[in-house]
């Protein structure tokens, strides 16, 4: 995408401990170790922890809850969520390939069964992704996975597969299954969610940090510009992420769709739908979001016609 910096490499452990010890050093106390939690909403609202075997009460103007995808306070608190049907697992290994991979590239390829998913961590690592169709029976499970997921990547479609198939993993094996979730209202009163707590975007784009780093931004721009804090008066924020989020549903599902993974005809109907695409380019602008953010593209991008229009290409 022109002007779009590209992707950057990052692991989870690394990335939250920069944001907690930038968030210690903008001055918040930052508690580690917490067991249960519970979050009491209302006009006052409060958050008890347990820490070190004893109970803790923090009264607050507002409660920021983001807790993940699998959010117990979400939960606890009954807000609804929506989650799609997943059409892919996807299966991730960190390895080290000696540097055989060019750190220059990312990849996002399909041989066969599988989709791969290269991204570079750094001079040492590469994050490794294999997707699988939903259906497909043979799943990376079982006190083989590690082996088979490496033998896997022996694919002429990737430039050094011999060296990725026998790289060192360097940490575990795990299988997800790719969705989208949301929720129609991430406010109460006294609660916010923001991140995978609020819902998350299919991980086939890659934009979850991207989300909750913006919703960071939006929702802490909203506290700024009023003095109380309500679902009312920070609807903007609640608005806001429920068009970013539909924008971003429509980006995963017009990638899944023009990879046309898990198609038996997957060669002919990808021809058909690239010959569409370079005379109607312009069905394939909701694509842009993924790399210049789900703002860039202009509304009619994001038009349900568009996914039937290719589909039937
Ligand atoms: C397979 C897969 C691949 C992905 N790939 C990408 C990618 O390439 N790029 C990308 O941008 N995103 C990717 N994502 C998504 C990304 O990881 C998430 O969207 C992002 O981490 C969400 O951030 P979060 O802070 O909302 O939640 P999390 O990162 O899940 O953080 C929630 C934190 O809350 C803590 N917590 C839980 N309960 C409590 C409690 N009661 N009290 C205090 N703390 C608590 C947890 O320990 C955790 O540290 C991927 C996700 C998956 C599943």
């Amino acid at each position: 995408m022109p002007g779009a910096p590209g992707i950057i490499g990052v692991g989870h452990p690394e990335l939250r401990e920069a944001l907690a010890t930038a968030a210690a050093k903008a001055g918040a106390t930052v508690v580690r170790g917490v067991g249960r939690s519970t979050v009491d909403p209302g006009p006052a609202p409060s958050v008890t922890y347990e820490l070190d075997g004893a109970h803790h009460t923090l009264r607050a103007r507002l409660v920021v809850v983001a807790d993940g995808k699998n959010s117990a306070t979400r939960t606890a608190l009954g807000i609804p969520i929506v989650v799609t049907t997943p059409r892919v697992m996807l299966t991730g290994l960190l390895v080290d390939d000696g540097g055989a991979w060019d750190r220059a590239e990312t990849t996002l390829d399909v041989d066969g069964r599988n989709q791969y998913v290269v991204v570079p961590r750094g001079a040492d690592l590469i994050q490794l992704y294999i997707a699988r169709h939903a259906d497909d029976p043979e799943r990376f499970n079982g006190p083989e996975r590690v082996a088979r997921f490496l033998a896997a990547y022996r694919s002429l479609a990737l430039p050094c597969p011999d060296a990725l198939a026998e790289a060192t993993p360097a940490g575990p094996c795990a299988t997800f299954p790719m969705t989208d979730a949301w929720t129609d209202n991430p406010l109460r009163p006294g609660i916010a969610l923001l991140g995978d707590a609020a819902g998350w975007s299919n991980p086939v784009t890659a934009q979850g940090l991207s989300i909750t780093l913006r919703d960071t931004r939006v929702l802490a721009e909203a506290l700024l510009d009023t003095p109380t804090w309500t679902p009312q008066t920070l609807r903007g924020y609640a608005e806001e992420r429920g068009e970013r989020m539909a924008r971003l549903r429509f980006a995963t599902a017009l990638t899944d769709l023009l990879s046309a993974f898990g198609l038996p005809d997957r060669a002919a109907k990808r021809r058909r739908m690239t010959r569409l695409l370079r005379q109607q380019p312009e069905l394939g602008a909701a694509l842009g979001a993924v790399h210049a953010g789900p703002w860039t593209p202009p509304a009619e991008a994001f038009s349900p016609d568009i996914l039937t229009t290719l589909a039937l290409a």
